[in-house]
């Protein structure tokens, strides 16, 4: 679609996909994105191969949005509007959409990307699942304690006993990787994390007991030892598998990128705003 603006000069509409968390608040900001868009030449309102995808709920909503649109990355940008506090993935609150709606259409396609992990289940007849995580990938046992070789690039680390691990993004080392004593990393560096859940540590087991940063040349392979149910998740999904090889993790060739607004707050701050607060002087 192609309009004439304002200058007499053509300019692409920008085509923008809406989706929303099921909740009151967020429908209602969702209907007036739909009214304001319907009506402006800027924009084409679609589902299929939009250039923006706004998403509105919390940054539970912008996982399952980049779950949507996953196959769109290297075209795609999201940009977030959170109808309760500010997220980590989400510039706008419920009651700027105008201000919103102003910088998209003064946009000029800046965006800001950041690595994501590619997931690849192994199960013992030899089928692949490839997957891929915004935030993290954990694999869990939950019956018996899970017992597995961790390998960094083919070396063995360790042989893991615990709960399970997890493998998170940089973007994703404020969620679960943080509540798992994890390091909170810059959103723009190429690496991943491995964290520990509930490892066991005593005079006949051990583990590293602190999480470790893997660059992006390296693939980390988490391979169960023993038979059993486990549990991968991969953000905020979740499967059970009985016959379940090995898991192998690496920063995958794409990134998500959301638009570059004025509104793309510093990472900085919003992990003072999320974890500390305003401090009393
Ligand atoms: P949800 O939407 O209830 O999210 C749970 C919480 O995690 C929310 O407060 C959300 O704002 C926050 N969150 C999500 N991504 C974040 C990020 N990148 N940085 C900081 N906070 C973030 O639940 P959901 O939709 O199922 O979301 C799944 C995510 O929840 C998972 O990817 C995982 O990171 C997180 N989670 C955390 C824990 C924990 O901390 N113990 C446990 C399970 C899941």
């Amino acid at each position: 679609m192609t309009q004439t603006n304002t200058t007499g000069k053509n300019k692409k509409a920008m085509r923008v996909a809406i989706v929303s968390n099921g909740k009151k608040q967020s429908r209602r900001v969702a209907s007036k994105l739909f009214a304001i868009f319907k009506e402006d030449k800027d924009f084409y309102l679609t589902k299929k191969d939009p250039d923006v995808v706004i998403s509105i709920g919390g940054d539970g909503m912008l996982l399952s949005a980049f779950h949507m649109y996953e196959r769109n990355l290297d075209t795609v940008r999201f940009v977030g509007v959170h109808t309760g506090h500010l997220g980590f993935y989400t510039d706008y609150r419920d009651f700027e959409i105008d201000k919103l709606v102003d910088n998209l259409r003064s946009d000029k396609g800046d965006k800001a990307s950041y690595p994501i992990l590619k997931v690849k289940i192994t199960l013992d007849d030899g089928k692949v699942i490839n997957l891929r995580a915004l935030n993290e990938s954990s694999i869990k046992r939950i019956e018996k304690t899970m017992v597995a070789d961790v390998r960094v690039s083919d070396v063995i680390l360790e042989r893991f006993r615990g709960d399970g691990l997890s493998v998170s993004t940089p973007t994703g080392s404020t969620a679960y990787n943080k509540s798992l004593g994890g390091a909170l990393l810059y959103p723009t560096i190429e690496a991943m994390q491995l964290a520990e859940i509930s490892s066991l540590n005593n005079r006949v087991y051990r583990t590293l007991g602190s999480s470790i940063v893997v660059p992006k040349k390296d693939k980390i392979e988490i391979k169960p030892t023993r038979q059993g149910i486990y549990t991968i998740s991969v953000d905020n999904k979740t499967m059970h598998y009985k016959n379940l090889s090995k898991v192998e993790y690496r920063i995958d060739s794409k990134k998500i990128s959301f638009v570059a607004t004025p509104s793309h707050t510093s990472f900085w701050e919003r992990v003072t705003d999320a974890f500390i607060g305003d401090l009393d002087s």
